[in-house]
């Protein structure tokens, strides 16, 4: 059985600088990975994605789910081809918008119930749904049911919602184990003698040998083949060519409930774990002491990821601690709302100041915006309410935050490389 996750060097502080061995695609870590809510991140077509050297995106199970659905993006051949990203995805569970975008919602030990943001029609979701759904997407990386505690959280509201989360997972791992086999990649592959779908002639692929730690922009376009992983899902190695399951640690802002919570979920043998219920309102000390306590409890040998933060200089503070993975919504909506993260501190494009500034939005950025546009031009494109506006404010965006973790692995990289039994 070949891990997900290789862990090339590791610092004192924790800093681990390592390579995630996906079925579509190998993501060198810590890696920050972009917000594909519905099946696209807003406003940056996925070309555009490619050259600016993004490995992994996530796609939002619960708006996927609704909207276009599951079943006909299975019937497609899964999201990477529906989407045409020939890299990898991960999927969430969809138990954070069940619960952020729906007040009415009642949960029950079984699963929750809610109505659609969209039409009001109502959904039942079990753990066993999100995995069928999660299997149905094809995504690289599944993830564990949960209930995302809220902040601030009284203790027993905490350890409830901790008791559903642990009971959930173990649901979400059963289900996954005898299911997923039945990845949409399967059907692509047991076609294959027909007539390739176009993309299919760019998917992604990963040689688990491939030597030199190198940056992703140097990522070479992949060699032709059939569409899919390319083996036998039953006779398929854990990791390298099927699906992974990761579980979340919840248990609010409670360091013992913390604790328990990745210890039971440890043992219950997750390909990885994520930190969930952060960056929901809580000052940023509290953020890094819950990621504090829960990192040393995870074992080495798996990836470790971080849900939903946070700006520059968190990420770069927690890839050092030791955080794998990362995603975020705010490099992108911050984008669309005038702001721009640079070396120079953040920018926001509307004001006046930048009327005639012909500069480019970060002179330090090497991104296609900043290497073309101005300030000046920016500004113009957000105050005449251009599409482009959001377009190019997130390209550059998301460049500044796949450079800042460019830089966390280069510097990582000088580490020693930690004894592997
Ligand atoms: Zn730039």
């Amino acid at each position: 059985m070949t891990p997900p996750y290789q862990l090339l060097a590791e610092t004192a502080a924790g800093g681990r600088r390592g390579r995630l061995l996906l079925p579509h695609q190998t993501v060198e870590t810590p890696v920050f990975m972009p917000v594909g809510t519905q099946g696209t991140v807003k406003a940056v077509p996925q070309d555009t994605l490619e050259s600016l050297g993004v490995e992994i995106i996530l796609g939002n199970t619960y708006h996927l789910y609704l909207r276009p659905g599951h079943e006909p993006i299975r019937r497609m051949g899964g999201l990477h081809r529906f989407i045409s990203w020939p890299r990898a995805i991960l999927t969430d569970s969809g138990g954070f918008q069940v619960f952020s975008l729906n007040a009415l919602r009642k949960v029950t030990d079984d699963g929750v119930q809610f109505r659609s943001h969209l039409d009001g029609s109502s959904h039942f979701f079990t753990p066993e749904h999100s995995i069928d759904v999660q299997i149905a997407l094809g995504a690289d990386i599944c993830m564990a049911f949960d209930e995302c505690t809220e902040y601030p959280a009284t203790r027993d509201r905490a350890e409830e919602s901790l008791r559903l989360t642990m009971a959930w997972a173990r649901r979400s791992l059963d289900h996954f184990r005898a299911h997923c086999g039945e990845v949409p990649w399967r059907n692509q592959l047991e076609h294959k003698q027909g007539v390739p779908h176009p993309s299919s002639a760019w998917v992604g692929s990963h040689d688990p040998q491939s030597p030199a730690l190198g940056p992703a922009q140097s990522w070479v376009p992949p060699v032709p083949r059939p569409w899919g992983p390319g083996s036998d899902p039953a006779q398929s190695e854990i990791g390298s060519r099927t699906q992974s399951l990761f579980a979340i640690v919840q248990g609010g802002m409670y360091r013992d409930l913390r604790r328990q919570c990745a210890e039971r979920l440890v043992e219950m043998d997750f390909d990885g774990y994520a930190i969930g219920g952060l960056s929901v309102g809580e000052p940023r000390e509290l953020t890094l002491e819950m990621i504090s306590e829960v990192l040393p409890l995870l074992p080495k040998d798996k990836p470790r990821y971080v849900m939903g933060v946070g700006y520059p200089d968190e990420i770069e503070q927690y890839a050092r601690l030791g955080v794998d993975m990362m995603d975020c919504v705010l490099p992108t909506r911050a984008a669309r709302h005038a702001l721009l993260f640079t070396s120079e501190g953040r920018l926001n494009i509307k004001n006046k100041q930048y009327s005639e500034d012909q500069s480019p939005p970060d002179p330090a950025c090497q991104c296609p915006v900043c290497r073309r546009y101005s300030r000046a031009y920016l500004r113009h494109l957000m105050n005449a309410g251009e599409p482009l506006s959001a377009t190019l404010n997130s390209i550059h965006n998301l460049a500044y935050y796949l450079a800042i973790m460019q830089r966390v692995r280069t510097s990582l990289e000088s580490a020693p490389t930690p004894f592997q039994a």
